[in-house]
């Protein structure tokens, strides 16, 4: 079965509740979340925010909690080494966050692994792996998804080498796991739309398709390999809906939690139409006027 779903908001004053019905329209069986604004660290209680009505709800609509999404705020970044307080603000915030994962009763927290800003790959990347070495504890129950980027400005886990060398030095790298963005992986160079078995096989080869929990679905609006990171609608991009749907519908991705990351167009965002093409596998031309016009 599809374990598909969207980005939704979790806010007041539903909170995750409210999140769930967000994801019961969209006809999907899972969601991604924040646990508050993603541009900053301010965080609301988690007795505030309607875990067990949002648990009942999951459990009565066949919403397995296990594959629910919790995305880091973007603005941590743990490859910092020219700022002491963004690295230790970095650490600190992570591990509040996986005590909130726990305490909701999810397992994966997708983390950007972040920026060398000017301080070269090699220094960033060992700076991730310290940060992770003193966020990951031995008998945590929340896995830490590495996010696959774009590669714009100095951003780290662009190449599938990157990520494996940060897996390999963490100590307690049983709690790391990857996630791929479709979008990212474009930009980053890889080529999907000619070659995405090749990208699967070289992931499996260099990681291993053991590692890989969550897949980030969004088209382009760049050509491949132009680092951008600028989503676009299911088959309104550069990677277009046939490579998307061979993706979404992979037999070696049954198990892999996908999450669409579209923009929304005049206040509306397109993730039903979207996840019902994926189940459908079939395109519907021109949807983005249609559902503007209904
Ligand atoms: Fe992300
Ligand atoms: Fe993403
Ligand atoms: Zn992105």
């Amino acid at each position: 079965m599809l374990i598909i779903g969207s980005h939704v908001s979790m806010s007041a004053p539903g909170y995750l509740k409210s999140a769930v019905e967000e994801a019961l329209a969209y006809n999907a069986n899972t969601f991604m979340f924040y646990t508050g604004a993603p541009q900053n660290t301010k965080r609301k209680e988690i007795a505030e925010l309607n875990v067990e009505q949002a648990k009942k709800m999951m459990i009565d609509n066949d919403i397995d909690i296990k594959n629910i999404v919790v995305h880091a705020p973007y603005i941590i970044n743990l490859a910092n080494t020219t700022k002491e307080e963004t690295f230790s603000l970095a650490v600190s915030f992570l591990k509040q966050e996986i005590k909130r994962v726990e305490e909701i009763g999810a397992q994966y927290l997708v983390l950007h692994p972040g920026s060398h800003v000017n301080a070269g790959e090699q220094i960033g990347l060992e700076q991730i792996v310290k940060g992770l070495n003193e966020v990951l504890e031995q008998d945590s129950s929340v896995f830490i998804c590495l996010e696959s980027m774009s590669g714009k400005g100095s951003e780290l886990g662009k190449k599938f080498e990157e990520l494996k060398y940060i897996i390999d030095n963490v100590k307690h790298k049983h709690l790391l796991k990857v996630c791929l963005d479709t979008c990212h992986l474009h930009d980053a160079g890889y080529d999907l739309v000619n070659d995405f078995e090749n990208v699967l096989n070289e992931f499996d080869n260099i990681i291993g398709l053991e590692y890989l929990k969550v897949f980030h679905i969004n088209d382009s609006k760049n050509p491949c390999g132009a680092s951008k990171d600028r989503h676009e609608n299911i088959g309104y991009g550069y990677i277009g809906f046939e490579t998307l749907n061979r993706i979404v519908n992979h037999p070696k991705l049954v198990n892999v939690i996908k999450i669409l990351e579209t923009p929304w167009h005049e206040g509306k965002p397109y993730y039903k139409k979207e996840i019902d093409m994926f189940r459908k596998q079939l395109f519907e031309e021109g949807y983005r006027n249609n559902e503007l016009s209904d």
